[in-house]
């Protein structure tokens, strides 16, 4: 957790472009975006996996999820949107601090994931 590079995010020890905060969750761009308007939603507290997190957290997460979700999707006019989660290595986490991809689609935008 001491290094962790989310937990940096959301002590403003990095930075971030952050599109959403309250007092339990925070969303910002995602650094390296696959697709526009690439955004991560991460609770505020430290966790690592769905595996372990506090399910208060989780349900907080995806309530932001769901509202950037709509908000992004309308701003953007995209024609749809991936909502994706990923544990552990073996799943493909490279950050381990529990986070929500959403990534924008448009119809024909050539995205390979
Ligand atoms: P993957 O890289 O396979 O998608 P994750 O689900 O762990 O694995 O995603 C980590 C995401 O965090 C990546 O999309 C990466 O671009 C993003 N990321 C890493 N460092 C930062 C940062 N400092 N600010 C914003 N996004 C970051």
């Amino acid at each position: 957790m001491g290094d962790c590079i989310f937990c940096k995010i959301i002590q403003g020890e990095i930075p971030a472009t952050k599109v959403y905060e309250d007092e339990k969750v925070l969303a910002f761009m995602d650094i390296n975006p696959l697709n526009d308007g690439h955004t991560l939603i991460v609770p505020k507290r430290h966790a690592e996996t769905i595996f372990e997190i506090d399910p208060q957290d989780l349900i907080a997460t995806i309530k932001v999820a769901q509202k950037l979700a709509i908000a992004i999707k309308k701003a953007l006019d995209s024609d749809g949107m991936i909502v994706v989660q990923l544990n552990n290595k073996a799943a493909g986490q490279m950050v381990p601090h529990l986070h929500i991809h959403l990534i924008p689609r448009w119809e024909n935008d050539g995205l390979q994931i």
